[in-house]
């Protein structure tokens, strides 16, 4: 079964409502302009918080082919957690996606395994497809250890869940080393890893599974770089921060080919 592929732009804390907005309508003119074939790549916007509901009543009124993200969702299901943003109040917004675990959140908000493995399952149940970010960092890269590493971060990750959930979910693998650093991992690099998270889905489900999951790559993506990373056997798609909040180079990234 071929895996559609899937970019998506992680604006992290960098964009407004108002320059997010102005940025998908220029990514909408400039694809549009391509003929760029959504069918064939998808393409998902993950604003802050508060853009949300704009960049969604933007994609919707206009009727764009452009999917909507967010870049974290809370483990509980609603009541007292003064700060968090619930899976069900992001589905009734429209929204489809949700990143999981990035390493600035696991980095800066301690966020651990289990609590990943929490998140992804309320997204789920929601049914918010989760973009359930791994990956190493510098001295565990160094010290060899960057595949067992990885796979246990997923391993941890879908324990519990379906292989049905398991099919239709995201794993994005981003070494944290290349994480904004203008240091991208090579196209091999990105490979190695991919495919052993394949690998580990093979083994923890089945291979109907690991076939149907998608696997992205992230870090320091830039449309120079995008094509040989895009080549890899095992690489889905791309999660991209930096590049994702211009829209000639994130509209370049999409058309890839
Ligand atoms: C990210 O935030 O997920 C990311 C990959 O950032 P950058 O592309 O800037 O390295």
């Amino acid at each position: 079964m071929a895996r559609t592929p899937l970019i998506a732009g992680n604006w992290k804390m960098v964009l407004d409502h108002q320059s997010g907005t102005l940025l998908v309508q220029k990514l909408d003119w400039t694809l549009k302009d391509a003929k760029h074939d959504h069918d064939a790549v998808e393409v998902v916007v993950l604003p802050s918080h508060t853009s949300l509901r704009t960049v969604q009543t933007l994609i919707e009124g206009d009727k764009l082919d452009i999917k909507l993200g967010a870049q974290d969702v809370s483990a509980h299901e609603s009541g007292a957690y003064t700060g968090e943003v619930s899976a069900a109040q992001l589905a009734k917004l429209g929204v489809g996606y949700v990143a999981i675990g990035h390493s600035e959140r696991r980095q800066y908000h301690g966020e651990t395994d289990e609590l990943v493995k929490a998140k992804t399952a309320k997204a789920l149940e929601h049914g918010l497809v989760p973009i359930v970010c791994v990956g190493e960092a510098l001295d565990v890269r160094k010290a060899g250890e960057h595949v067992p590493f990885t796979v246990g971060q997923v391993t941890a990750a879908l324990e519990g869940l379906s292989a049905a959930q398991v099919a239709g979910l995201v794993l994005a693998y981003e070494p944290v080393w290349a994480i904004g650093t203008g240091e991208v991992a090579t196209p091999e690099d990105a490979q190695e890893v991919c495919a052993a998270i394949r690998a580990a889905v093979a083994g923890q489900f089945d291979a109907a599974t690991a076939e149907a999951v998608r696997v992205l790559y992230g870090g320091s993506v830039k449309p120079a770089s995008i094509a040989s990373i895009m080549a890899q056997p095992d690489v889905d798609g791309a999660l991209v921060g930096g590049a994702s909040t211009d829209a000639a180079d994130f509209a370049a990234i999409v058309r890839f080919r």
